[in-house]
């Protein structure tokens, strides 16, 4: 299938499941092409995906380089701090904060404020990156030193895994962290989004009540 066939598919999948779970509006798409070429990202522009995803900062400023101007770049995996400052301007979301130290790095680097998303592992599997769902009201709370960081949601990743039920009860799990951080009314911690979803989990992300799914494979296929 190409690109096109595969998003409007997905489109509707995530149409179906967004209702289901009771929802008026669906998850934005993030395309992410890590495992792509350049030619194959612009493929998906073609098809009218705007949002991209890239976790590493060369593939990044290359996918940016390369697209269009009006498209939106998310920064989705773990950011090392001597090379934030390789790339963080170019940076309007950074989906996987989750330290302090690089927080700060961020704020001394940038020139814009960055839309935040807090990385939670909420099944708790030590190979994940990301707080414990514990951590993460505190952990929000400090951020408020940093004035280029704003933290517009939560984010993570579920396990491969064929058990619906379980993935499911984590994305809930996110999103009532999501509600109760909100309610704090933390100016700069709006805490709106929620970041969950990958080409195995999207339809349940999005009967969650995710905002943003981050799907790859899936989207825009994995070149070997
Ligand atoms: C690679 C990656 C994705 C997309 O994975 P697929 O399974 O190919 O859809 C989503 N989120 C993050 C953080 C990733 O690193």
């Amino acid at each position: 299938m190409s690109v096109q066939e595969q998003y409007q598919e997905i489109q509707e999948e995530l149409k179906a499941a967004s209702e289901k779970g009771g929802w008026t509006t669906q998850p934005d798409v993030i395309a992410v092409t890590k495992y792509v070429t350049i030619d194959r990202a612009k493929e998906a522009y073609q098809a009218g995906v705007r949002h991209f995803g890239e976790n590493r900062v060369e593939g990044f400023l290359e996918k940016k380089e390369a697209l269009p101007d009006d498209v939106t770049m998310h920064f989705i995996g773990p950011l090392q701090s001597r090379k934030v400052k390789e790339v963080i301007n170019e940076v309007t979301y950074y989906h996987a904060l989750d330290r302090l130290k690089i927080a700060k790095e961020i704020d001394k680097r940038v020139d814009h404020t960055v839309k935040c998303f807090v990385q939670v592992n909420v099944s708790g599997e030590s190979s994940k990156h990301g707080l414990e769902i514990e951590e993460v009201k505190e952990f929000i709370e400090a951020l408020a030193d940093y004035e280029h960081i704003e933290v517009i949601g939560l984010m993570t990743m579920a396990p491969y895994t064929d058990d619906e039920a379980y993935i499911k009860q984590l994305f809930e799990q996110l999103r009532k962290q999501r509600d109760e951080i909100q309610s704090l009314n933390l100016s700069h911690a709006p805490c709106t989004e929620l970041s969950m979803g990958m080409s195995n989990d999207y339809q349940i992300a999005a009967e969650a009540g995710a905002s943003y799914v981050r799907i790859g494979t899936k989207l825009v296929g994995k070149e070997e």
